[in-house]
C-alpha cells in the first residue's frame, strides 16, 4: 500500500492507469481551490493580486517544480500551455544560433511540439527547416547546420526515454542549443537540468503532477541564457515593470521574461496543492517503484495475450513510468478494459498505454488490472460493435 494514495480522490471500483494523461484529483486541491475562490477572489476581489500573492504564483510555483527537475531558483516560470512554451523555447533558442537553419527532432516527438515548430519556422521564413529522424538516429543527425535539438525525453507512445545528459552533450559539442520537453518526465522520472546543462526545457502539470485539466505549463531557461534572448511572444507580465505600462518591451530578469499574460489563478491554486504530494519524495525511488509495477503488469498482460507487442524498454534508465503495448485490436481492448473499471488509454495507430504513478497506483491495482485484462481476452469482450468507432478523445 502506498502511503500517499490517500492524498488522492480515486473513485470507488476504478483502477486508474492514465495519470500520464490526466492525473487524479489530489484531495487537497479541492479545498485549496474552494479557499482561493471564496476567501481570495470572493472576499478580496482585485486586491487578491497583491494580498493573496496571485502575481507571484508563476515564479513561486516555478521554484517548487524546479526542485523536482533539478533547476535553480528563478529559472522556471509557470503559465500558458506546453505548446506555447515549446514555441517560446524554440524562438529563443534560434536567436542563439543566427547562422544555422535546422531544427532537429525525432519522429516520436509529440505532434503538437512539431506543429509549433513548423508554425514558427514558417513564420520566420529565411530558409528554416524542421528535420525529424528516428529516435535512435538523433545523435548521428547532429551537424554544423543544426541550430537546435528539440526532443521530448520520454516518448508519449512507447515510454522509451532518451539519454538526456548524453544527447545534450553531443548536441552542444556539435554547436546546437538544446530544448527538452519534460511532459512525461516531470514527477515521474529523476531529472537534473542543472547537471544536464540544457539551455531550455518545458513541461506540463496536468499529467504526473496532478494539477488538473487545463493546468498551466512551465518553462525553464538556464540562468545564464535568459538574459541573452528576447521573448518572441513578449507579453506585459514578462516586462521588467508591467505596471509602468511603457510602450516598448523591456524584459524582466531570469525566466520571468517568458511570462506572457494573466496567470490562471485557480489552476495555480490546484497546482500548489498538488505539489504537496511530492514533498519528501525521492524521484529515483518513485521511478523504481513505477518500473517494478509496470513489469508486473507487463508479465500479467503478456501471459493473458502473448500477441501483444511490448513497446516499452525494461531497463529503468531507458524508460518513463508508463507501459505500452501494440495490438491491432488495441482500441477495442482499451475500451473493454475501461468498461471493466480499468482506465488506460489508446494512442493511434494501435497502442495500448498504461500510466503507472506509484504515488497512488499499488500492486493491488496492477493485479486487478491483470485480472480484468484476462477477462477481456478470455471472453473476447473487446469484440463489441460499440468499440468499432473511436471517441473524439482516446
Ligand atoms: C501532453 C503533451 C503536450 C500537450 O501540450 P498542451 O499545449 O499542454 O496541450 C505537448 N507536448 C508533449 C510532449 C506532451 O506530452
Amino acid at each position: 500500500m502506498s502511503d500517499t494514495r490517500d492524498l488522492f480522490h480515486l473513485p470507488e471500483g476504478i483502477v486508474y492507469l492514465d495519470g500520464n494523461s490526466l492525473g487524479p484529483l489530489p484531495k487537497a486541491a479541492s479545498s485549496r481551490i474552494a479557499r482561493t475562490v471564496e476567501a481570495e477572489w470572493g472576499e478580496r476581489l482585485i486586491n487578491g493580486w497583491n494580498e493573496a500573492g496571485w502575481m507571484d504564483q508563476p515564479a513561486r510555483l516555478g521554484n517548487r517544480i524546479g526542485r523536482l527537475i533539478g533547476a535553480a531558483p528563478g529559472t522556471v516560470v509557470v503559465g500558458e500551455t506546453l505548446t506555447i512554451r515549446i514555441f517560446q523555447c524554440l524562438a529563443a533558442a534560434l536567436q542563439l544560433r543566427p547562422d544555422r537553419r535546422v531544427v532537429l527532432s525525432d519522429t516520436g516527438n509529440f505532434p503538437s511540439d512539431l506543429y509549433a515548430a513548423q508554425g514558427l519556422l514558417e513564420a520566420l521564413g529565411r530558409g528554416y527547416q524542421l528535420k525529424t529522424v528516428a529516435s535512435d538516429a538523433v545523435e548521428d543527425a547532429l551537424g554544423p547546420d543544426v541550430a537546435v535539438l528539440m526532443l521530448t525525453e520520454v516518448d508519449y507512445r512507447t515510454g522509451a526515454r532518451h539519454d538526456m545528459a548524453h544527447l545534450t552533450r553531443a548536441a552542444q559539442d556539435a554547436g546546437a542549443v538544446v530544448i527538452w520537453d519534460l511532459a512525461h518526465s516531470t514527477g515521474a522520472v529523476p531529472v537534473d537540468l542543472t547537471t544536464c546543462n540544457a539551455e531550455f526545457a518545458a513541461g506540463c502539470t496536468y499529467k504526473y503532477l496532478n494539477a488538473g485539466p487545463g493546468a498551466p505549463a512551465f518553462l525553464y531557461a538556464r540562468a545564464d541564457i535568459s538574459e541573452l534572448v528576447q521573448p518572441a511572444l513578449a507579453g506585459w507580465l514578462g516586462h521588467a515593470a508591467p505596471f509602468d505600462f511603457t510602450p516598448e518591451f523591456i524584459p524582466a530578469g531570469g525566466a520571468t521574461r517568458f511570462r506572457v499574460g494573466t496567470p490562471p489563478v485557480l489552476q495555480m491554486a490546484a497546482l500548489d496543492a498538488a505539489l504537496d504530494a511530492f514533498e519528501g519524495q525521492d524521484l529515483e525511488l518513485l521511478h523504481a517503484r513505477a518500473c517494478a509495477l509496470a513489469e508486473r503488469l507487463a508479465e500479467g498482460f503478456l501471459s493473458a495475450c502473448p500477441e501483444l507487442e511490448r513497446l516499452t524498454p525494461s531497463e529503468p534508465a531507458a524508460r518513463g513510468s508508463q507501459i505500452s503495448f501494440s495490438h491491432p485490436k488495441g482500441y477495442a481492448m482499451v475500451q473493454a478494459l475501461i468498461a471493466q473499471g480499468v482506465i488506460g488509454d489508446f494512442r493511434a495507430p494501435d497502442i495500448l498505454r498504461f500510466g503507472i504513478a506509484p504515488l497512488y497506483v499499488t500492486e493491488a491495482d496492477v493485479d486487478a488490472a491483470i485480472t480484468a485484462f484476462g477477462r477481456v481476452i478470455a471472453g473476447q469482450l473487446w469484440d463489441d460493435p460499440a468499440y468499432a468507432t473511436h471517441k473524439p478523445v482516446t
